[in-house]
C-alpha cells in the first residue's frame, strides 16, 4: 500500500494537509485544495482520498513495478524495522521568499519504506514536517519523522530563529535536541532546513550526507548541510 503524506503553509499561517493518501499522484496538490477551499487543515486516508476526486484528482496505482519487487523481497523476512537512511528517503522540503517578503513552504513525502499501514510521519504535519511564520521564517524536516514528531522540529526551529539564531544554528540547536532525546541512535537520520525573512538559509542534520538546493536570483547552487556526525 502506497501512503502519501503532504502539507503546505503560506505567509497568512493558512494551512494545508493530506495524510495517508492512496491512489493519487500528488499528494501536496491535494493539500493545497484542503488549504484553499475547505474550512479544515487535515484530511486523511479514504476522506482524503474522496475529496481528491471530488476535486477532479485521477485515481492512479502508484506501486511501480521496482517499488513491488523490493516489497515481495523484504516480505521474505517482513520486519518491521523502518530504516531511514541517506538512500532511503524521498521527502521533498521546500520554502520559498518572494518578491513581497512573504514566506511559504512545502513538504511531501511517500514517507518511510515498509511502515506500518495508517502510520503517518511528520511530513504532512504542520509544526512537524513544515512550519511558516512569516514574521520570522519558515523550516521544514525530512528523515525518522518520528524523532522529528517529537521535538515538535519544525516550530522549534522557526522559534529559535525568532530568537535570533541564524537559520544554520537553529537546525542544529534542533538535531542537537533530537540526538539528545534519542538513546539509540541507529539510522536515525533527521535533517532540517531553514529559511529566515531576510533570504538566509541554512541546513544540519544527525548524520552526514544532507544537501539542499539554493535557488536565487544570482545564485543555484546544492548545498553540503552541516552535520553532527559521520555514518
Ligand atoms: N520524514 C519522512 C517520514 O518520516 C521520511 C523522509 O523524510 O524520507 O515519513
Amino acid at each position: 500500500k502506497v501512503t502519501l503524506d503532504a502539507c503546505i503553509m503560506d505567509h497568512e499561517n493558512n494551512c494545508g494537509s493530506v495524510a495517508c493518501l492512496q491512489d493519487i499522484e500528488n499528494p501536496i496538490s491535494v493539500a493545497r485544495k484542503v488549504m484553499e477551499e475547505t474550512q479544515h487543515v487535515m484530511l486523511v486516508g479514504e476522506g482524503a482520498k474522496q475529496f481528491a476526486l471530488a476535486k477532479g484528482f485521477k485515481e492512479t496505482n502508484l506501486l511501480t513495478e521496482k517499488s513491488k519487487e523490493a516489497w515481495e523481497k523484504w516480505k521474505e523476512e517482513s520486519k518491521y524495522q523502518p530504516v531511514i537512511n541517506s538512500e532511503n528517503h524521498d521527502t521533498i522540503g521546500l520554502l520559498a521568499l518572494d518578491e513581497n517578503g512573504n514566506l511559504s513552504g512545502a513538504c511531501t513525502t511517500s514517507g518511510m519504506a515498509y511502515k506500518l499501514h495508517g502510520r503517518v510521519g511528520d511530513s504532512p504535519i504542520i509544526g512537524a514536517g513544515l512550519f511558516v511564520d512569516n514574521e520570522v521564517g519558515a523550516a521544514c524536516a525530512t528523515g525518522m519523522g518520528e524523532a522529528v514528531i517529537r521535538i515538535a522540529g519544525s516550530a522549534i526551529v522557526v522559534e529559535l530563529m525568532r530568537n535570533g539564531m541564524s537559520p544554520t544554528d537553529a537546525c542544529k540547536e534542533a538535531v542537537d535536541r533530537v540526538v539528545k532525546k534519542h538513546k539509540d541512535l541507529t539510522n536515525l537520520q533527521v535533517g532540517f532546513l531553514a529559511l529566515n525573512k531576510y533570504g538566509e538559509a541554512g541546513g544540519y542534520s544527525v548524520y552526514a550526507g544532507f544537501n539542499y538546493a539554493m535557488h536565487t536570483a544570482t545564485q543555484n547552487e546544492m548545498i553540503d548541510a552541516k552535520y553532527n556526525r559521520e555514518w
